[in-house]
């Protein structure tokens, strides 16, 4: 133990001798000395560190570096390689095992100079600089390797010749020892290494116009971090990285004689990143004046008039939007929940909508936005493309997994493909999306809150009830926890008061400030989302929800005796995520009976609109599905359930067995329904006279 201690000690010992002459020289030690004794401050942790294949060496940067004269950082900052490459050696020299080092926390985020968003790494004097960024995985190429040497057999002498490999393409060798030139056309043995592309794009919330993305290359040694910190598509990332060229062992021959040449980062270390949202920092200052905000007794209207205040109107959906940014609590375990309140607008053109998601794009903390006739071939979920880089397929993400966690508005929802709204429907359902990708099933993480809007089927509302004009899957809408009509309809108060306030805003545009401002709303909402309210024992919370479910129940049976479905459990469990947002307004830990009433008003707003027969003064939540009669409503219920199983099954036979459960069943009107429910969506037909429901 001495022995070591002292030998240990005089090492260092030598060293302050040698620190003590420089300094009497009046000598800067050099940065070949420093990094020696940067590499000590790190070596005894990293000593007892389980270290996987490559031996790679995480070190976290900031942990010491002030603890040395400035020129060292500065040294790192602008010689990256050169100082990685001589840690490495000393590491391997220390510890006998080959060193990788991987550098985490090179610089803060105030301390700017490194730290890059995605589009300043185009800048040409960022090049060659070794940086920071954050960025959104987008797409991912997959199972790619790289060859870095190969061994060939000749024809003529069966003599072996191994060459290095820079490229995809294979190169052979030149010619052998007997100056043949004539090798077997797959060479014998090839070592490669396993290499990944990344294009990561711009975090929503650092509002990027352009959505700008970079490329990044994990090679080698930084290739299985990827793994081993969970990094996937949609994930989000912070990079160390340095700016460089496209690596020339990546570009086809015939791209590197166009010479497309443009910046990529080479991958030295990738970690997860933590924050749910990143650059927002709620100050105390902040904090203190929403906690006061939270506890004013016009909370709720204060925040809702905070939505889209330059809009007229339209309380309700501000309302319901509101509530949808704060949204309700996600439990995995005993009991699933899925805590998204998913908004759907219908809406006539004109009334604001556009002005709507302008200003949710301004306070919900991560938000993306799509428009339903542009999503391309990958879709929303992901699909294959082809890497403009490689020439190989990569998978890309869409929107609903880029913006995971977030919101999604989706405009002209009526426009888009069928593939698309399976999609929506299965990220509704379960928070993920699965996608079959080059033969592989994938899946992926879609907890997204989706609001979207849609135009009614002939472009206008018409007089016909509202649920006829909704050009979307049955299914698909009872996915959604409100549905509001905007409807342009002349009246004389609100149409004064819609011009009245677009009069103001011309005219003394200051006044129409929110009473709560948009960052500070957005903090709001951001704070809240901390919170998950539970749900007490409490026998009057319980009751407000039982009691208003068994009364609308009890509105089913029509005086004739015909039965209806006023509100399902679906509806009460909107109303649940409703009132858990309630809570997180007023930053309540608990869900109260006051919270649970306010959810059922929102609710009751939209059932009125949709599932109120005022003719006969019942709920009917069947009006959202359909309008037929029961015995229709017979007929789709056994198709569904012959259906359910997801096969795929032809006319005939879905025709043969529902004759099994109806016999006498009318076959026009089994066709009619077919054609419908492959209208709607809801089975659709794979080929032709095959059904598969979706
Ligand atoms: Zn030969």
């Amino acid at each position: 133990m001495n022995t070591g201690d002292d030998i240990m000690n005089m090492g260092d010992a030598l060293e302050r001798e040698t620190e003590l002459q420089n300094l009497e020289a009046g000598k800067p030690e050099t940065p070949a000395q420093l990094i020696i004794d940067f590499t000590d401050c790190y070596i005894d942790a990293v000593k007892d560190m389980p270290l996987p294949e490559g031996n790679p060496v995480i070190i976290d940067v900031l942990e010491h570096i002030k603890e040395f004269p400035h020129e060292l950082y500065e040294f790192l900052l602008d010689n990256p390689t050169e100082f990685i490459r001589q840690m490495e050696d000393e590491c391997s020299a220390r510890l006998g095992r080959i060193c990788t080092i991987h550098l985490k926390n090179i610089c803060t985020k105030t301390n700017r100079k490194n730290f890059l968003k995605i589009k300043q790494c185009y800048n040409p004097k960022t090049k060659g600089r070794f940086i920071h960024t954050e960025g959104i995985i987008k797409s991912m190429s997959y199972n790619d390797m790289r060859a870095v040497s190969a061994t060939w057999r000749c024809k003529i002498c069966e003599e072996e010749v191994t060459n290095k490999q820079d490229s995809f393409t294979l190169k052979k060798p030149f010619p052998d020892n007997q100056g043949h030139n004539n090798y077997h056309n797959k060479p014998v043995k090839k070592i490669e290494n396993p290499v990944t592309i990344l294009e990561i794009e711009e975090l929503p919330e650092n509002d990027d116009e352009n959505n700008s993305s970079i490329s990044v290359f994990f090679d080698g040694n930084s290739h299985y971090l990827l793994e081993t910190n969970h990094i996937s598509l949609g994930s989000r990332i912070k990079l160390t990285a340095f700016v460089g060229d496209t690596p020339s062992w990546i570009i086809k021959p015939e791209e590197a004689m166009k010479s497309v040449q443009k910046a990529v980062l080479l991958a030295n270390y990738a970690e997860l990143l933590e924050e749910e949202v990143i650059n927002t920092t709620i100050t105390s200052d902040d904090e203190l004046r929403i906690r006061a905000l939270s506890q004013d007794p016009n909370v709720f209207q204060l925040l809702t008039q905070s939505v889209a205040p330059n809009l007229e109107g339209l309380t309700d959906v501000k309302e319901a939007v509101l509530y949808s940014l704060f949204g309700g609590v996600r439990r995995i375990g005993k009991v699933n929940t899925r805590g998204l309140i998913n908004i759907l607008l219908v809406s006539d053109a004109g009334i604001g909508k556009t002005t709507l998601f302008d200003y949710i794009k301004k306070i919900a903390p991560k938000c993306k936005k799509v428009q339903g006739g542009n999503t391309s071939g990958k879709g929303l979920s992901a699909g294959a493309v082809r890497s403009e880089i490689t020439g190989k397929f990569t998978i890309e993400a869409g929107a609903l997994v880029m913006a995971n966690k977030g919101i999604l508005l989706i405009d002209e929802m009526d426009k888009m493909q069928i593939e698309d709204l399976a999609s929506l429907h299965e990220s509704m359902e379960s928070c993920s999306v699965t996608k079959t990708i080059v033969g592989q099933n994938r899946t992926f993480n879609a907890e997204t809150t989706i609001i979207s809007a849609c135009n009614p089927k002939s472009g206008r509302f018409s007089s016909d009830p509202v649920t006829k004009q909704i050009n979307l899957p049955t299914a698909l809408l009872s996915r959604y926890d409100a549905i509001f009509a905007m409807k342009d309809i002349p009246n004389a108060d609100k149409d004064r008061a819609i011009i009245t306030k677009i009069y103001k805003n011309y005219a003394q545009p200051e006044n129409i400030a929110p009473p709560v401002p948009p960052e500070l709303l957005r903090k709001y909402i951001i704070l809240a989302k901390r919170i998950a309210p539970t749900f007490t024992h409490n026998e009057e919370v319980q009751e407000a929800l039982v009691g208003f479910y068994v009364e609308m129940r009890g509105k089913s049976v029509s005086q004739e005796g015909d039965l209806t479905i006023p509100i399902t459990t679906r509806q009460a469990e909107s109303i649940l995520r409703f009132a858990e947002a309630s809570a997180r307004i007023r930053l309540s830990q608990s869900v109260e009976k006051q919270d649970i009433e306010r959810a059922i008003k929102i609710i009751l707003g939209f059932l009125k609109e949709f599932v109120y027969d005022p003719a006969t003064g019942r709920y009917d939540v069947d009006r959202i599905v359909s309008d037929t009669t029961s015995s229709t409503r017979n007929l789709i219920k056994t198709i569904v359930d012959i259906m359910s199983n997801k096969e795929l099954l032809s006319y005939e036979a879905i025709l043969a067995q529902v004759k099994e459960r109806i016999p006498g069943v009318n076959e026009k009107d089994f066709e009619e329904i077919i054609g419908k429910m492959n209208k709607t969506g809801d089975i659709l037909e794979s080929r032709n006279g095959y059904y598969q429901m979706i």
